[in-house]
């Protein structure tokens, strides 16, 4: 049975798919890649680029995962975790190699995008993080002086600024970092198997690997129609859980996202909460974010506590919010809402996975994958062509089964509706020097 494609607005904006020639038969290969998003795309293009003969098998199409269904904002660090607590757990070597990695992720986006020609589709407006108290201030303000440190291009904004920024007067100042900004995601997808192609790799759609057995010293992957020899395999399925791709999936917490755009909106009415056209994610436990696309589309998401909770009810929950929180004096007009799964590991970071001799994995989501992801090909390249795993900058895990997983799956839930709470409680104390509210009214259910 074909998957549904979801109404994302990346599928109405992004342009024509690169065309692959169909593959059938039998292929050899140096190295087999599974999954065509961006940690998968950077790869093969990293190996081909190289010389590595590289054959790409995406199951459906180009982007079918979150690397398509994303929203596109361009954040060059963890969400869950600082620099300090990167360095405590991998140690200053390795913790520093790691933070140098996903720290340049926004400079490789943008000049990626630049090759590409990608032009108003990827904007290099920096990223907004404001503090929704005085307590995640104060963390903001140790992060900002940690990526400083690391000669980061991260500012700290203060009470006035954040507020001149969002035209929220609810905010205790804010992260900027200017590498950051934001991209059609589904546009630099394809705008990858471009450069993959280009270099030399092979990419093959509608190709699920449902078979993979060693044979020698390589892999056999079987897809419907065509099967490849390889040395050596690289699975960058993310949270995808069915068939092999299980194998990553079950050592995750899968998290669904919604995420919706309006129709186009006047610019008078965006430069009072985008002068500078930022995308904006807070600290909220229940995040309130927001972008713009080159259109001037409103771009928001969220996740909703209940696991019955739909499209058309989540969108029209996010624009509640939006009205609310932007103190729009219009409903904007919802054109698309759709859903992704995100990739969630136990301690927030990323990581490679041995599944067997020449044969890893990794994961590089949690949330905040665009920047990362696309750093990860390089290391991924690495991996596939003799590095020792232990060398890499990024941490090497088992990828065993999570215990109790379909009861852990249920934490994020637990979490969002605990946080939701926080945020009420936090937001009480207003910043200094603003008597504006803004009310918590639009939280998503
Ligand atoms: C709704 C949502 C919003 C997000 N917003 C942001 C954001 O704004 N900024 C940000 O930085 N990050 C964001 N993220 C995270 C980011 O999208 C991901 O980290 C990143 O796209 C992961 O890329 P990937 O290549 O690892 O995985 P994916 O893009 O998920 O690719 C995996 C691919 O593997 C394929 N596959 C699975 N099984 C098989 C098989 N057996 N054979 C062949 N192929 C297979 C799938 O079809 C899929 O195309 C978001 C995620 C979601 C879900």
């Amino acid at each position: 049975m074909r998957a549904t494609h979801p109404d994302t607005l990346w599928r109405q904006t992004a342009g024509p798919k690169p065309v692959f020639p169909t593959a059938t038969g039998v292929r050899k290969a140096d190295v087999a890649v599974i999954g065509g998003g961006i940690a998968g795309l950077t790869t093969a293009m990293r190996l081909a680029e190289r010389g590595v003969s590289t054959v790409l098998l995406e199951a459906e199409q180009i982007g079918f995962g979150a690397s398509g269904r994303n929203a596109g904002f361009v954040v060059p660090n963890f969400s869950k975790a600082d620099p300090e607590t990167v360095a405590r757990r991998l140690g200053d070597e390795k913790g520093r190699a790691l933070l140098d990695l996903v720290g340049k992720g926004g400079e490789r986006v943008f000049s990626l995008a630049n090759a590409m020609g990608l032009g108003k589709q990827a904007e290099q407006t920096g990223w907004l993080q404001p503090a929704h108290s005085q307590a995640a201030a104060r963390d903001l303000q140790k992060r900002v002086a940690a990526w400083q440190a690391l000669g980061r291009p991260v500012t700290w904004l203060d009470v006035p600024e954040a507020a001149a920024r969002t035209g929220m007067s609810v905010y205790h100042g804010a992260l900027h970092d200017a590498s950051g900004g934001m991209i059609n995601p589904l546009a630099f997808v394809h705008g990858l198997a471009r450069l993959a192609l280009a270099a030399g790799a092979t990419i093959v759609e509608q190709a699920p690997v449902t078979g993979i057995s060693q044979e020698g010293q390589g892999w056999h992957l079987r897809t419907p129609h065509l099967t490849v020899e390889a040395e050596r395999v690289v699975m960058c399925t993310n949270a995808s859980e069915t068939g092999i791709a299980s194998r990553l999936g079950r050592a995750i917490l899968p998290l669904t996202v919604f995420q919706m755009a309006t129709e186009p909106l006047p610019e008078a009415v965006t430069r009072r909460f985008a002068p500078h056209r930022e995308p904006v994610s807070d600290t909220r436990a229940n995040i309130f974010t927001y972008r713009l696309d080159a259109e001037n589309r409103l771009i928001s998401g969220g996740m909703a506590l209940s696991p019955l909770t739909g499209e058309k009810r989540m969108g029209r929950k996010i624009i509640d919010r939006l009205v609310q929180e932007l103190g729009l004096s219009e409903r904007p007009r919802l054109a698309h809402v759709w859903r992704g799964t995100a990739a969630v590991t136990t301690d927030f970071l990323p990581h490679l996975y041995a599944l067997g001799p020449n044969f890893i994995g990794a994961i590089g989501c949690n949330g905040r994958g665009v920047a990362f992801t696309t750093m990860l090909g390089q290391v991924l390249a690495d991996a596939a062509t003799g590095a020792d795993l232990e060398s890499l900058p990024v941490p090497l895990a088992a990828a065993r089964a999570l215990p109790f997983r379909r009861l852990a799956g249920l934490a994020p839930r637990f979490y969002l509706a605990k946080g939701m709470l926080d945020d009420r409680r936090t937001m009480k104390n207003r910043p200094k020097g603003h008597a504006t509210t803004s009310t918590m009214k639009g939280e998503l259910t």
